[in-house]
């Protein structure tokens, strides 16, 4: 009997995999038989990623989504695909006072224009095959609930989820779906990152009280969650927001 949730015969692109969520839904995709088309600009990090996959027949492309030329490099190289994963994604702590243009462009650019214009250009260049799987990584933050300082994010993650209702309805006539994951709190490197003024273990420290399952996500945690969006097994689901959160919003 085949198993709804394997993802064998699917070609998966994944944006943000040179690491955290990102890395960890490449990973999951390939242990679960995908082909797996890794976008990041670090080099190292990429290969890193790349060096963890399972089976063969993976490719990396090495692309800053924040310009337009890149976005319409990787589909000229991409081959046909059934899925794509964007998770690549910038976190800018700022209060609403000091928002300025550079700072909401910037994250503007990478968390909505480049993953809605890639998505675009999928579908237009017809790159990405009838019956796909579109997951968007966006977040909990924005879409269920607020943190002070977080208010360019959220624009960005509220924008995602807009984007998703829209573009499911629309391209469901060709079968493709297209849903959004929306995690709680996964320490990775975008903490690190950004210009939180909190440590990546005070935030954790301050976070982990408020989880009801008693601990913070894992990228794993997220990358389940996008291979039953990306497989058989979801085939009924389209427009949807996944919240994988350990309970965070229930409280
Ligand atoms: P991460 O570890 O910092 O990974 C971010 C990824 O985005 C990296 O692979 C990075 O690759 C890529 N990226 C950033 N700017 C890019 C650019 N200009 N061009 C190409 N790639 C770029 O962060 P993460 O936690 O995995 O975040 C992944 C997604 O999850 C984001 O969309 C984030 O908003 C969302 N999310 C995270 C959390 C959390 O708590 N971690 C919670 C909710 C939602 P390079 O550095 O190689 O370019």
């Amino acid at each position: 009997m085949s198993n709804p949730y394997s993802l064998e015969g699917k070609t998966v692109l994944v944006t943000g995999a040179s690491s955290g969520i990102g890395r960890g839904i490449a990973v999951e995709c390939s242990r679960m038989g995908a082909k797996v088309i890794i976008i990041g600009r670090n080099e190292q990090r990429l290969q890193e990623t790349y060096d963890n996959l399972s089976g063969e027949g993976h490719a990396i492309i090495q692309a800053d989504l924040a310009k337009q030329e890149e976005i319409e490099r990787i589909v000229t190289e991409l081959p046909e695909i059934n899925g794509c994963v964007h998770s690549a994604g910038i976190l800018k702590i700022s209060s609403v006072k000091f928002i300025n243009r550079e700072l909401l462009e910037d994250i503007l650019n990478i968390n909505a224009v480049a993953p809605i214009l890639l998505t675009s250009l999928l579908v237009k260049t017809k790159k990405l095959q009838k019956r796909s799987s579109i997951v968007f990584i966006s977040s909990i933050s924005g879409v269920c609930v607020a943190n002070i300082g977080e208010a360019p994010y959220s624009a960005t993650k509220g924008a995602i989820s807009g984007f998703v209702k829209s573009a499911a309805l629309e391209l469901a006539a060709q079968g493709t779906r297209v849903n959004s994951i929306n995690p709680g709190l996964v320490p990775t490197r975008i903490l690190e990152l950004s210009n939180t003024v909190f440590s990546k273990e005070q935030l954790e420290e301050t976070m982990y009280g408020r989880y009801p399952l008693k601990r913070l996500g894992t990228p794993e945690d997220i990358a389940y969650g996008a291979v039953y969006l990306l497989s058989d097994a979801s085939s009924w689901i389209t427009g949807i927001n996944l919240i994988i959160d350990g309970g965070y919003t229930l409280v």
